[in-house]
């Protein structure tokens, strides 16, 4: 830039480690605005000076004579940081043979002929210091890799998941809508996104009974007092929406479940016997999140949990522990999920943090993690420090279709909510004793999981999922009736059909329903309809026979009660 564009004033570059869509940003102001066609000749010029073999040379000075040196490159931005984060003694990096000076800790390659595989990407706006009253910037996004191959494979995996993005096959396919005039963050799921949604929760709903939680439902909001005691008042208010009031009472909408879960098992004495309690609700809540941090179904600001609590004793807490992680893998799995990644997050040593509990109670909760992982055979990875204050936790992330992992389950141990509402139960002793409570959420948030399942199968859902099962496309007007028969058999039979009467031609018709992605179109002609069989076409295989119309409805049952994640069945049809 100081050599393309003399003048430039440099602002800060960090590397983004923490943001897997790039990798470093340069804010900078330019003598002009920047475009996209500047990119590569900006690109050009870094890769002629990666050539020259520069040498980067640091140099500790005074802050004085760092502030001299850039307040005589006319760099007052520079000043400004050296004059807010520099020492006694700052750092400066040269490029020997380059008009480059930067303020900067280090370290740097030695130089730059070490930077082999880079590449930029983007431009944006963005104010100095973050701050809107300051000078408006210009930033350069880009990234680096070690080698020009793994710089290929991301390149590569970018372009795919921009392919996958959520939200524009959210639109394609008519999924689900986020509207403006209603407010940022508030998702509406339409019909199609509604049935993947029913899907989801009808299979979670059947395993949660089985696996014997009690369903229930609570309100959304409650009165400010109980998140006082709850201690969301004093840690989370930033992330709750304000009080609203009614004949003098403040009440709050619910940013998490829990009190509530926790007032269900206040409503009665509980003995011993009775645990463990396991209560689970896909529950709504809320999160007055800043709108620069929300993104699609991924971050939002009303969402539900499929959340539950388990209540029981510290004997029974490791079995239950196991249990929750058995269920996790099998609704992960079922949901087309193969690699996972488990950590652990442990209290650590860092006493600033605020755990509550004692050294013993924290001994006791991560050993029944610890041990319910080993028992399972499953390999995890322990993060020191990283648990809650309030207890640890085991967080499960699985690998998309492209190798991305996403945060979805968690099981966590809490020793703070059971203490600040004074939980109890009556022992074998006929004394009360303090219950163990689990919070677990196994997608997370049903949005967020619909997010991911929309990228991981870049919308092409397997059939129990689908939101539209069947097209049911008829050839010629003359067996259109034909068609409506057929569709409203496979309707009475459970499945959700399209039958597509419209005067087009076939060819557009089988298009539009690969675009949507619909995993079998029944193509219907004049001979079909006087066999009375249907032409059966797979969305990723094309033509798979013609076959009486039960034949279809067998196979097609079979596919979705194994929850079938490609639709071939075992028959091999
Ligand atoms: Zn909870």
């Amino acid at each position: 830039m100081l050599d393309l564009f003399p003048g430039t004033q440099l602002g800060i570059g960090p590397a983004l480690l923490e943001d897997p869509r790039y990798g470093f940003f340069y804010d900078l102001i330019a003598p002009r605005i920047l475009s996209d066609e500047d990119l590569p000749v900006i690109e050009k010029r870094m890769r002629e000076i990666a050539k020259r073999n520069l040498a980067y040379r640091r140099e500790d000075i005074t802050k004085s004579e760092a502030l001299r040196i850039f307040a005589e490159r006319e760099e007052p931005l520079k000043c400004e940081l050296v004059e807010d984060k520099g020492g006694e003694v700052v750092s400066v990096y040269y490029i020997d043979g380059s008009p480059f000076i930067d303020f900067c800790l280090g370290p740097h390659v030695p130089n730059t002929n070490r930077l082999k595989a880079f590449k930029l990407l983007t431009l944006s706006g963005a104010y100095w210091m973050g701050d809107s009253e300051r000078t408006q910037m210009q930033r350069i996004y880009g990234t680096a890799f070690a080698t020009q191959e793994e710089l290929d494979a991301w390149v590569k995996q970018r372009e795919e998941a921009e392919r996958r993005d959520h939200r524009r096959l959210g639109k394609e396919l008519d999924l689900f809508s986020i509207q403006e005039q209603y407010g940022q963050g508030l998702i509406f799921w339409h019909p199609k996104g509604g049935a993947i949604r029913k899907e989801m929760e009808d299979y979670l709903r059947g395993e949660l009974v089985r696996r014997g939680y009690g369903m229930v439902y609570t309100p959304h909001i409650a009165k400010r007092e109980l998140w006082q005691v709850s201690g969301h008042e004093e840690n989370y208010a930033d992330s709750m929406f304000s009080p609203t009031e009614i004949e003098e009472t403040e009440f709050r909408l619910k940013p998490m479940n829990c009190p509530f879960h926790i007032g269900i098992y206040k409503s009665a004495q509980h003995s011993y016997r009775d645990l463990p309690l396991r209560f689970a609700e896909l529950g709504t809540c809320y999160r007055a999140e800043l709108s620069g941090t929300l993104h699609g179904l991924m971050r939002t600001r009303g969402f539900t949990q499929d959340d539950a609590h388990i209540f029981c004793t510290p004997e029974t807490v490791k079995g239950e522990i196991m249990d929750c992680v058995d269920f996790a893998y099998e609704v992960l799995r079922t949901f087309g999920f193969e690699k996972f990644k488990v950590e652990l997050s442990v209290k650590g040593g860092d006493t600033s943090k605020g755990y509550l509990g004692s050294d013993e109670d924290w001994a006791r909760a991560e050993s029944a993690l610890t041990d319910a992982l080993n028992e399972r055979g499953i390999p995890f990875e322990r993060m020191e420090g990283e648990a809650a204050f309030y207890g640890p936790k085991i967080d499960i992330k699985v690998e998309d279709a492209i190798g991305r992992l996403w945060q979805l389950t968690t099981v966590q141990f809490d020793f703070n909510l059971p203490e600040r509402f004074e939980l109890e139960y009556i022992g074998e002793d006929n004394k009360a004793h303090r219950p163990v409570m689990v919070h677990r959420a196994l997608f997370g948030s049903v949005e967020r999981f619909f997010g991911v399942l929309v990228e991981h199968y870049a919308g092409a859902f397997p059939l129990w999922l689908a939101p539209v099962q069947v097209a049911v496309l008829p050839i010629t007007d003359r067996v259109n009736d034909y068609a409506r028969t057929i569709a409203n058999e496979l309707r009475a039979a459970g499945m959700r059909v399209e039958a597509n009467v419209r005067s087009e031609k076939i060819g557009a018709k089988i298009r539009d329903a690969q675009l949507q992605k619909i995993p079998f179109m029944l193509v219907l002609g004049d001979r079909e309809m006087e066999e009375g069989k249907v032409a059966v076409r797979e969305r990723s295989r094309g033509d798979i026979g013609v076959m009486s119309l039960a034949e279809f409805r067998e196979m097609a049952r079979r596919l979705v009660e194994s929850r079938a994640l490609v639709n071939t069945d075992e028959s091999g049809v």
